[in-house]
């Protein structure tokens, strides 16, 4: 009975540690991803959705030109969202890109 006892608690033990590790593994590379992104950000290559909070490249974003400010989306949906949320009407120009988008 003791050995069942023992052998339950070694493998407690090992995916405990196992466990452990990977979730260790798992933060640093959340915390490289984020690195990744903020240098990204500072190098002007990502924008932020201002609708969902992702990120997405100036290139393969959704554009909208607000005079001279320009909000980029990650997809039609954020924009229309964005458009809905803020007074239509506004806008000198909505540019979207179309290419390589497949909508
Ligand atoms: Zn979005």
């Amino acid at each position: 009975m003791i050995r069942y006892l023992l052998l339950a608690i070694v493998i407690y033990a090992a995916f405990k540690l196992f466990s452990a590790d990977s979730k260790r593994r798992r933060e640093a590379a959340e915390k490289d991803q984020q690195k990744k992104i903020r240098q990204q950000v500072d190098g002007g290559d990502l924008v932020k959705d201002p609708v969902c909070g992702a990120y997405v490249s100036e290139a393969d974003s959704i554009s909208v030109k607000d005079k001279d400010k320009i909000y980029r989306f990650c997809s039609y949906d954020c924009r229309d969202k964005f458009l809905k949320q803020n007074t239509p009407g506004e806008y000198v120009s909505v540019e979207s890109n179309d290419a390589g988008n497949g909508e």
